[in-house]
């Protein structure tokens, strides 16, 4: 022992590359460099003492005097553990710090000259003595802690301590009462730590022992904190079973805890959210949720994948405009006003809306109905919806529900899936900036339903004043408040709308334009829209209106207007680049010279070229894009009786060709018809166009009449369209869709229109223009349209076909279909 008190002296050493030692405590030491093998076989054979100096920088291999701190522990070797030649591990006692006067040897190991660090301070005694108590005090804590945790181990350190052995971190209350000396307690201290390698050095390296205090005072009085805390909730605990009980005093002491250690302080980015959340209008519940995703928050490491959950769900909180309303501009003129202004025609729509405007200010607090707008593409549905938004001085958002599938695109992925978002109706809310915007659902008749959910189901739940208060998100899940969104929906047609939701809405049917409106729609709107928008001064350009009109016979066949609106915006870019060029200051687009900006024409009108026909007559369809005309083609050829029918026909249709085939049948000594032929003959029903499929019993008419024609050989008139439903007894039935109908043919140029005698209410909704440029003929029985719309059998009969022709070739080209 008497060697050990002499500190000063020469001793190999053992440069440390990644551990740091203080002194104190007895421990392993990893042997491997050769040179550290030697200077352990050398230190064995003496005094086994040696000198043990980190490393300043780990990589070096060969460390030289620079290489090492000035400040090392002299050890005591208490046991060499050999694994293989050249690694062992020693079991050292560190004694004390020594001050490394010189390297005195490199070779075969490095030999220093040492001597006692003297401790030195500018503070003074009285300070030194106050920090020192505290020290120990926090360290008395920690110790009784590790011991109560250990019991059997503690009584080893005892004995061990009792010898002076005392391993790593594991002292009893009573040695660390009996260390006096500063500097000698926060050597003790080091170890229950947890210190970074940098911290360590500097312990080591320190002289002044006021800042060696210092270093140590923070962590321990955390730990102490710590532990003073755990100690009150194990109190707190004690005989608790409850399982919620206890998490939730855990949480609550975590928050404390974290809020003792100062911790929240650090992160600036939870910080900022919290006041973010302060300064917001978000309701109390919802702002109690926020700051719960915050402290969790502040319990992660901010790289983990939750923190960024659980931020970007807190942003989105904040992204909801909770409790910001605009105020209604309840002014039903000035309301008027902007509708005239911004959309021609649409009189009943428009009164409608006003009616809605009016009882919204009469009774702000009721609900009012939902509006849905019915009607073909581009009939301005999406665009009332807008001046509606601006005639209430209200926030607009629209969102298109056409193809959604999946209830979470309306409600919300759960926060548990990667990437999960809002979904579109909260979506919405945010872009809006409000939570009483005029919202409108797009398409609400292109909803679809299959494995993922019901999307119908969650919009039902939208649009229930009764429910829509506290709508819930799956990925906000607080409730949010929709009851002062206004909705307008959209569609194209009902038939697909689920009728829980077509009972939550009132309907408004806006049905395609006539020729004359689109002109009016043209002039008014659509041109000086696009002249805007390719920056072309009105006086810059002139589009005639015969051009006009062109365009809407020529290049578009639609019931709305977009396409409309395309080749207008195509004439208007034409025209741009030649303003651009400076080849001229104005433009007047002529008719003439349409085809050089446009193309050929698209359209012809279907009737131009055709003439009075056997077998083919022009039926009238109703689409969910607007009115169309249908030719339905029928040939008789040698057979045995049968009826074939080819072409896109719906189930309903079939029905009716063989209803038209049984009166034909029954009916043929009547018209004329050979009853033989009838046996001896096939008929084949052929409906060209196919790609639009065709449905509903109102081409029942214009069915018999083809097939009347081909039996009896007698041509149909290419100027007449029939539309009617039929039943065996030759009644002519009302059917639906008559102004979108009589609007397509009368787009296609024909001149009389057979409607069935109970649809003639129906005409009173079609426009004037139309109305005068068409002959309308009422029929209560099949008989009245045959008698007009067939001609004089030939004098001299075609000789019969013996071959069945192929399937009859499609007479309109595909250009000619309307848009889906
Ligand atoms: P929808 O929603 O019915 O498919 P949009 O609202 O998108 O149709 O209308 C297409 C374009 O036609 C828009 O630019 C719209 O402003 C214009 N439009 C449609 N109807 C009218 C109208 N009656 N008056 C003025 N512009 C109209």
């Amino acid at each position: 022992m008497t060697k050990h008190t002499e500190t000063a002296g020469q001793y190999p050493v053992i440069p440390l590359r990644t551990e740091v030692q203080l002194p104190g405590h007895v421990g392993p030491l990893e042997i491997g460099r050769e040179a550290s093998v030697r200077a352990i076989e050398a230190a064995t054979r003496d005094d086994n003492l040696i000198v043990i100096i980190p490393q300043k920088n780990p990589a070096v291999r060969d460390p030289g005097q620079r290489d090492l701190h000035e400040v090392g522990v002299r050890a005591e070797i208490v046991q060499v553990v050999k694994h293989s030649p050249g690694r062992f591990t020693c079991v050292m006692r560190f004694l004390e710090r020594v001050h490394i006067d010189a390297l005195v040897a490199a070779e075969p190991f490095l030999v220093a000259s040492v001597s006692a660090l003297k401790p030195e301070t500018t503070a003074t005694p009285d300070a030194i003595a106050a920090t020192t108590t505290k020290i120990r005090d926090y360290l008395l804590a920690v110790v009784t802690d590790a011991q109560s945790r250990e019991p059997a181990k503690d009584k080893d350190a005892k004995d061990t301590a009792a010898q002076g052995n005392q391993p790593k971190g594991e002292l009893t209350r009573a040695q660390v009462q009996a260390i006096t000396d500063p500097d000698k307690l926060v050597d003790a201290a080091a170890p229950y730590l947890e210190l970074e390698r940098d911290d360590l050095t500097a312990l080591l390296v320190e002289v002044d022992t006021m800042k060696r205090l210092e270093r140590v005072v923070p962590s321990l009085e955390r730990q102490a904190t710590v532990l003073r805390l755990k100690a009150d909730i194990g109190a707190e605990l004690e005989g608790e079973s409850s399982r919620t009980h206890r998490e939730r005093v855990l949480r609550d002491r975590m928050r404390q805890i974290q809020e003792e250690l100062g911790e929240q302080d650090d992160n600036a980015e939870i910080d900022e959210l919290r006041k973010k959340i302060e300064d917001s209008k978000m309701s109390d519940e919802v702002r109690a949720v926020a700051k719960k995703q915050l402290s969790r928050m502040s319990q992660m490491a901010s790289s983990s994948p939750e923190y960024n959950i659980a931020r970007t769900y807190v942003e989105n909180l904040l992204e909801i405009p909770w409790n910001v309303t605009t105020e209604d501009r309840l002014d039903v003129s000035a309301a008027r006003a902007i509708l005239e202004a911004e959309h021609s025609g649409l009189e009943k729509v428009k009164r409608r809306i006003l009616e809605f405007l009016a009882v919204r200010k009469l009774a702000p607090n009721k609900h009012g109905p939902i509006l849905l707008l019915v009607g073909p593409p581009g009939v301005g549905k999406t665009s009332l919806g807008k001046s509606i938004a601006s005639s209430l001085g209200r926030k607009y958002v629209r969102i298109s529900l056409g193809g959604v599938r999946d209830e979470a695109e309306v409600r919300g992925h759960r926060r548990t899936y990667i990437g999960a978002l809002p979904g579109r109706i909260v979506a919405g809310l945010k872009k809006a900036g409000t939570m009483n915007p005029v919202f409108v659902l797009d398409e609400i008749d292109k909803l679809a339903a299959d494995m993922r959910g019901d999307p119908a189901a969650a919009m039902l739940e939208v649009l229930d004043p009764e429910q829509n208060k506290d709508f819930v998100d799956h990925y906000v899940e607080v409730p949010v408040d929709l009851s002062k969104v206004m909705f307008i929906c959209t569609a194209n047609q009902i038939d697909t709308i689920s009728q829980p939701l077509l009972d939550r809405m009132e309907m408004v049917e806006l049905s395609g334009y006539t020729s004359v409106e689109k002109l009016a729609i043209a002039k008014n709107h659509l041109l000086p829209k696009q002249l805007g928008e390719h920056g072309i001064g009105k006086e810059q350009m002139e589009l005639t209106d015969e051009a006009l009109a062109e365009i809407i016979t020529s290049y578009t066949r639609e019931a709305g207007v977009r396409n409309l609106e395309r080749e207008i915006a195509a004439v208007c870019r034409g025209a741009a680049v030649k303003v651009a060029e400076g080849t001229t200051a104005t433009i007047t687009v002529e008719k003439k010279v349409l085809e050089e900006m446009l193309g050929p024409p698209r359209f012809q009108s279907d009737n131009a070229e055709r003439k009075p026909e056997v077998g083919v007559i022009t039926g009238l369809a109703w689409t969910p894009v607007g009115g169309d005309i249908m030719f339905i083609e029928t040939r008789v050829y040698q057979g045995k009786g049968e009826m074939r029918l080819t072409g896109q026909m719906g189930d309903v249709m079939k029905e009716s060709a063989t209803a038209a085939y049984s009166w034909m049948r029954s009916n043929a000594a009547r018209l004329g018809i050979d009853s033989d032929k009838i046996a001896n003959s096939d008929l084949h029903i052929h409906l060209p166009q196919g790609a639009i499929k065709k449905d509903g019993p109102s081409a029942g008419v214009a069915l018999t009449c083809a097939i009347v024609s081909s039996f009896t050989k007698r041509p149909i008139r290419n100027d007449v369209a029939i539309t009617g439903e039929i039943d065996l007894r030759g009644h002519a039935l009302p059917v639906g869709g008559i102004k979108e109908k009589v609007l397509a043919a009368h787009r296609a140029g024909i001149k009389i229109v057979f409607l069935p005698e109970r649809n003639k209410k129906d005409t009173l909704d079609i426009p004037e223009e139309v109305r005068n440029q068409l002959d309308f003929r009422f029929m209560t029985k099949i008989d009245d349209a045959l008698a007009v719309a067939l001609g004089d059998p030939p004098s001299t009969p075609d000789p019969e076909p013996a071959i069945p022709p192929p399937t009859a070739p499609s007479r309109g080209s595909v250009g000619e279909r309307l848009p889906s």
